[in-house]
């Protein structure tokens, strides 16, 4: 199991931390952004759910380091 400093992401946008019930839109580049902070210039969204459920859904906070 790793732990990192990766657990917490923050928006891109403004800058905040996620929380868990945060709704976001995860885009094509595995980018995180809260779905009120989604702009149209942001790239095309794949997925969008509750903070927690994108990062069980996707496992950011699980990358292997070689
Ligand atoms: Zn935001």
């Amino acid at each position: 199991m790793i732990k990192n400093d990766f657990d917490r992401v923050r928006c891109p946008r403004c800058r905040r931390f996620y929380l868990n019930k945060d709704q976001v839109f995860l885009d094509i580049a595995n980018t995180i952004i809260h779905i009120k902070c989604y702009t149209l210039d942001t790239l095309p969204i794949k997925d969008r759910g509750t903070y927690k459920s994108i990062m069980e859904q996707y496992e950011f906070d699980k990358q292997e380091i070689p």
